[in-house]
């Protein structure tokens, strides 16, 4: 960039170096032509006098004078010239100083002279005799002084240029050397030029646009690294579990294919198959329902009766409670118990609240549902038992697939870790809100407010 400022600037100072030296040539010439016409008429004013008072053949003396003398008569006939023949010399009554001399006292001009063949000035006056006087002199010899001027010229042009050349290497330096140490990094905190001003914010409105992006990529790299650990994990959790109970199926089959089991065993071994395998379906069951949700299909959302799906899965699940001796107590004290909603994702939600209240409850426990009418016309559904609780440091991680605070006893119940997991994520499509109350010993209470 800084050669090319420097040649810019350096060329325009020559070309203007040369421009300037040939108006200068012009002016000089203009000057030396005046010069040269103020000499003539003086020196034809000197011989003018000297002809009044003396003889006109004092002029025949004039042949030598570095200019040429030309005596015309009053009707145009060349009586002498200094310079030429007279006797081949033609009529000169046309030529306009003549003309001019004629007319008012005195005349000039200056052309192409067809006597001698070159450019002349020429400068007539006219005698009380009528005798005109005209003295002339070449044009050439005002270009031989502006020629003798050349090597001058040429001096001052090669010194010109170089002094140019070198104020051109500066300065070009000093403009470069400012966007050399522009701070890309705040390019508004620079204070250079103001022309540069609207590119230097164009630059940091991209600076910030590519930072933006590049956060947005990172949130969106870690949110796959993340979604991709969590899938890893699922899978493998879900071998695991999947294993577990058919590993437990397999061993009890082998003992009774091989007579191992004592004949009074052999119901307790079978029920025990039997409760694997629905352990099995179960998992099966939870991991279809959450690979659904996963999925993020197109859902169809419509008008839903909450109190339609608790009254029905209060009697799906009686059984189970009956077993512990737990109440079911369940009040509707909502304005309407509709939502729009997702049905099967409701009842997932009603089910897996109750079923948890239910497994994680002691003897005689009771579990209080209930739907009541929440802030801004939301309506809760609320789901509390008198069960074991949830220590505070495993509140957060229950939500997680898998996650379990006390593996076994999920497991003796029939639990598979997934169903609070699909709670979470049924609560999201609805974008309702989950919140979870929980005290060891004393019971867990875990409410949804569903937007109506
Ligand atoms: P699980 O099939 O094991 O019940 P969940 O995802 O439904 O899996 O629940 C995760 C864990 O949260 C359970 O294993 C249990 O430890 C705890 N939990 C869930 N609900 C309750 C509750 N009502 N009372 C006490 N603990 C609960």
């Amino acid at each position: 960039m800084s050669k090319k400022i420097f040649l810019s600037i350096f060329l325009v100072s020559t070309f203007f170096l040369l421009l300037s030296l040939f108006v200068v040539s012009g002016v000089l010439y203009t000057e030396f032509l005046e010069n040269e016409k103020n000499y003539l008429w003086s020196e034809i004013k000197f011989i003018k006098e000297v002809l009044i008072q003396n003889d006109v053949a004092f002029s025949k003396n004039l042949k030598d004078s570095s200019y040429r003398l030309t005596l015309i008569s009053d009707d145009g006939k060349v009586l002498f010239d200094s310079k030429a023949n007279v006797s081949e010399m033609e009529n000169h009554s046309d030529r306009h100083e003549i003309q001019k001399a004629k007319k008012i006292g005195s005349g000039e001009s200056h052309r192409y002279s067809n006597t001698l063949m070159e450019k002349t000035i020429y400068v007539a006056t006219q005698l009380p005799s009528k005798t005109i006087i005209r003295i002339s002199t070449s044009i050439n010899s005002i270009w031989s002084m502006i020629l003798e001027l050349i090597p001058s010229f040429i001096f001052i042009f090669i010194f010109l240029s170089i002094f140019s050349g070198i104020l051109s290497h500066f300065l070009s330096i000093h403009i470069v050397t400012p966007l050399n140490n522009l701070n890309l990094d705040d390019p508004i905190s620079n204070k250079i030029y103001d022309e540069v001003s609207p590119l230097l914010s164009r630059i940091h409105q991209q600076n910030r646009k590519i930072k933006q992006q590049m956060t947005e990529l990172q949130q969106k790299v870690d949110e796959n690294i993340n979604a991709q650990n969590v899938r890893a994990e699922f899978s493998a959790n879900v071998s695991h579990e999947l294993k577990t109970p058919l590993q437990s199926i397999i061993g009890y089959t082998e003992l009774l294919e091989n007579n191992l089991v004592k004949p009074e065993d052999t119901s307790r071994f079978i029920s025990s198959i039997k409760k694997e395998s629905q352990r099995l379906v179960a998992l099966i069951n939870d991991i279809i329902h959450l690979s659904q949700l996963d999925e993020n299909e197109e859902v169809k959302f419509e008008k839903t009766n909450l109190d339609e799906i608790i009254t029905e899965t209060i009697s799906l699940l009686k059984s189970s409670a009956i077993k512990k001796n737990i109440t079911l107590n369940f009040t509707n004290i909502s304005r309407s118990p509709f939502i729009y909603a997702v049905p099967l994702y409701v009842q997932e939600i009603v089910y897996n609240l109750i079923d948890n209240a239910i497994r994680y409850n002691k003897k005689n426990g009771t579990v209080f549902i209930s739907l009541k009418p929440g802030e801004k016309g939301k309506i809760v559904f609320t789901v509390e038992d008198t069960g074991i609780g949830i220590p505070q440091e495993d509140q957060e991680r229950i939500f997680e697939r898998f996650y379990r605070v006390d593996k076994s006893h999920s497991r003796e119940t029939g639990g598979t870790g997934l169903g609070l997991s699909i709670v979470k994520h049924a609560v999201q499509i609805h974008k309702a809100k989950l919140k979870l109350f929980s005290q060891v010993d004393n019971g867990t209470k875990i409410s949804v407010d569903f937007i109506q």
